[in-house]
């Protein structure tokens, strides 16, 4: 009994629900403390995962790992990220109904790393389909590649994801891996123009520059010096120690090949890729009318060749804005400000618009081949979701807001579906379900999302009205419209109190998760996204095949207006929602134990935070309204029949009956458990402890 204690001590609880004092957060993160100073960095929430970023290689991802959890039921082995994979995968096979991994947790709590683990567990373990084998390394390649284009060193993370990614992966009806599919949401393409210090541009520069061949480099006209390129020097850090920019690159250009890319794709990608760096050497000198003159003219002649443009054409758009007035076509110069804008604008759109190309072509690649064949029909997706977590900064700006309402939209979600499950759980084992009290965040994201009145509403109103409406004209608008809504406030709303800590441009959203403060400044902007039309058609003359497919003519012709960042960010999340929704959910939340990137520190300040951004106490409250250990009869009679002379050694009878017998022998009282149709529900983790330790002594 003593020793047994002592382990639990040690070790903490494997699940969550067994901690005794399972509402206080102090038990909590000591459990998770426990964990992990003995290197479990996984522990349970009933089915969710929680898993805490080690910052060191555990060797726990081995192809032993797999096998160890393959097949075996998930509590009868010590919490790990395979059991979810292998849990999803038989799911997938024996009830052919599709599965949705939802991975979160802040940057650098490891989504990704557990993206790929996870890509890796079906990889290694799945049959090979009979047909078009090459899908699988397909799948695996893809990542790399994407990773070049969309990841980033960041203060947070070295390889931070600037973008978030829903990937499905195709079964047929045998198991095997036969296809897959890529949604992207909003890349940070800000990015490509200025990083904070510290921080880089997108590794593809950095990869090309260090590891692409002398020929390739001369044809692109680029030196091999990072510090050459304006978009490359903010953040003062092109060198970073734990990457290896040459040897990444090798790996991309091999990667690219097997998702189908032909040497002239590449050539063409490569220029784009150089096209954006010598775009930011292009400078501007301002003539004696003040307008802005191009002054580089070796920069100009390289991407006049690399975009295939007119190089008058790129001169002029770059240095003049058109305007359509009553019909008539105008050419106004632009000043020196206004000329950077437009270049630093047209960089963004080449780069960012290449990336969505990027994701189509892989798509394509990944394509089941057996799209046609009857068996397509028997298909079933399993769905990997690596997206961004909730973020608070020292200043919130529209990305934040952009990414917290597609958090408070997943959290919606995962209390809709936990609540559900729970609920289908207890009818389907005949026991009577209790309401849960939670709190619904649904108030939250009508206040964002909601038609006419949502934040997101407003701010596209006010970007229909350029010339007039400012950043403060679009907070003045809001606090009109929601004013008096309980979870908004803004400076003039707010009474004395909070005053102090609002400052006059900026408005305050109550989240789930707690207070968020966001800045006005630059939301119109970064919701128009506005690229000057000379510049597009400029684009859309492009001769490099990549370009001309991410520029359409289309959009010059059309009158109506696209559609603005929010709102087209709004719509792919709620298609995301309905994509997660028809699908059997698993959940991996991660947590960063420390800021310092480092293995062994366990920074509890920074870990309550998470506990409360990932919603983890609420997540546990839920799951511990009613029971807090269910398990199959089988499970439970293998386990404890020894403890029993009547079900020990063989029970005959049928395996509840055994248990009934079992728990009786126990002094088990009525209060304490309930029988269900195939699982016994165990109230309180006292009761099933008494039952472990006695297995022990
Ligand atoms: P972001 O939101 O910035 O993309 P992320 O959650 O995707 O962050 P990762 O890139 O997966 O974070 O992890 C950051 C780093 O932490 C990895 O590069 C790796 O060094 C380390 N790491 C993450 N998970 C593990 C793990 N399970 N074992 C060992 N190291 C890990
Ligand atoms: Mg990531």
């Amino acid at each position: 009994m003593e020793s047994a204690l002592t382990a639990r001590d040690r070790v903490g609880v494997q699940d969550f629900v067994l901690l005794e004092n399972f509402t206080s957060e102090a038990a909590f993160i000591e459990n998770l403390r426990r964990r992990f100073r003995e290197n479990l960095i996984y522990t349970y929430i009933g089915p969710v995962l929680v898993s805490v970023n080690p910052y060191r290689d555990l060797q726990i991802y081995s192809r032993q790992h797999m096998e160890r959890y393959r097949g075996v039921s998930f509590y009868e082995v010590p919490p790990h990220l395979f059991a979810v994979a292998d849990t999803a995968y038989r799911a997938l096979r024996t009830e052919r109904r599709d599965q949705a991994v939802m991975i979160s947790g802040e940057s650098g709590a490891g989504k990704t790393e557990a993206t790929k683990r996870l890509l890796q567990f079906y990889a290694e373990t799945c049959p090979a389909p009979e047909r078009g084998g090459a899908v699988r390394d397909r799948l695996l390649q893809s990542n790399p590649v994407l990773e070049a284009f969309g990841n980033a060193k960041t203060l947070r993370n070295d390889n931070s994801s600037r973008f978030g990614k829903y990937m499905d992966v195709q079964f047929d009806f045998k198991g095997a891996p036969v296809g897959g599919h890529i949604l992207s949401y909003l890349l940070e393409k800000s990015r490509v123009v200025h990083q904070n210090h510290g921080e880089r541009n997108f590794h593809v520069f950095y990869q090309l520059l260090e590891g692409g061949e002398e020929e390739t480099l001369r044809r692109l006209g680029l030196e091999r010096n990072p510090q050459s390129y304006l978009y490359l020097v903010k953040g003062q850090c092109a060198k970073v120690s734990s990457i290896n920019d040459k040897n990444d690159w090798k790996v991309v250009r091999k990667a690219l090949t097997v998702i189908d890319f032909t040497e002239d794709e590449v050539e063409d990608l490569l220029s784009i890729v150089a096209s954006v760096l010598h775009l930011g050497n292009i400078h501007f000198a301002a003539d004696e009318e003040s307008n802005a003159q191009v002054t580089t003219e070796n920069q100009l002649k390289y991407l006049t060749r690399l975009l295939g443009v007119e190089g008058s054409t790129l001169r002029e758009a770059l240095t003049h804005r058109k305007i359509i007035a009553k019909g008539e076509e105008l050419l106004s110069p632009l000043n020196l400000e206004q000329a950077a804008y437009a270049r630093d604008a047209l960089a963004k759109a080449v780069y960012s618009r290449t990336f969505t190309w990027l994701v189509t072509k892989i798509n394509r690649s990944l394509a089941s081949k057996d799209a046609e064949s009857p068996s397509w029909r028997s298909t079933t997706v399993l769905g990997l979701l690596d997206i961004y977590g909730f973020e608070v900064f020292q200043n919130n700006s529209f990305e934040q807001f952009c990414i917290n309402y597609c958090n408070e939209k997943l959290q919606q979600l995962f209390i809709e579906l936990t609540l559900k499950s729970e609920q289908e759980e207890y009818e389907a084992e005949g026991i009577a379900w209790e309401p849960v009290q939670y709190f619904n965040n649904k108030i939250i994201c009508d206040l964002v999302e909601e038609k006419f009145k949502g934040i997101i509403s407003i701010l596209d109103e006010e970007c229909l009205r350029p010339g007039e409406a400012t950043d403060l004209t679009f907070l003045e608008k809001l606090e009109d419209t929601v004013k008096h809504h309980p979870h908004f406030l803004t400076h003039k709303l707010a009474d004395q109190r909070t005053r102090k800590s609002l400052g006059r441009g900026e408005f305050r959203l109550l989240h789930y998760a707690g207070e968020v403060t966001y800045n006005v400044t630059g939301f119109l902007d970064k919701n128009n996204d506005l690229l000057f039309r000379n510049l597009k058609e400029t684009m859309c003359s492009s001769e490099n095949p990549i370009m001309s497919q991410c520029f359409d003519r289309s959009e010059l012709s059309d009158k109506k207006r696209p559609e603005t960042v929010a709102t087209q960010f709004k719509m792919s999340l709620l298609q995301l929602v309905e994509i997660l929704k028809s699908k059997e959910p698993a959940y991996v939340r991660c947590i960063k134990p420390n800021d310092a990137k480092q293995p062994g520190r366990f920074d509890e300040v920074l870990i309550r935070h998470q506990v409360k951004y990932l919603g983890l106490m609420e997540n546990l409250r839920v799951r511990r309204a009613g029971f807090a250990y269910r398990r199959k009869y089988e499970a439970f009679l293998q386990r404890y029949k020894s403890l029993c002379p009547e079900t020990w050694p063989i029970w005959a009878g049928r395996p509840q009956d055994g248990v009934a017998v079992l728990v009786r022998y126990l002094g088990y009282k009525p209060e304490e458990y309930k029988m269900g149709r195939t699982k016994i529900f165990i109230r309180f983790p006292k009761t099933l402890f008494a039952t472990e330790d006695a297995l022990e002594v």
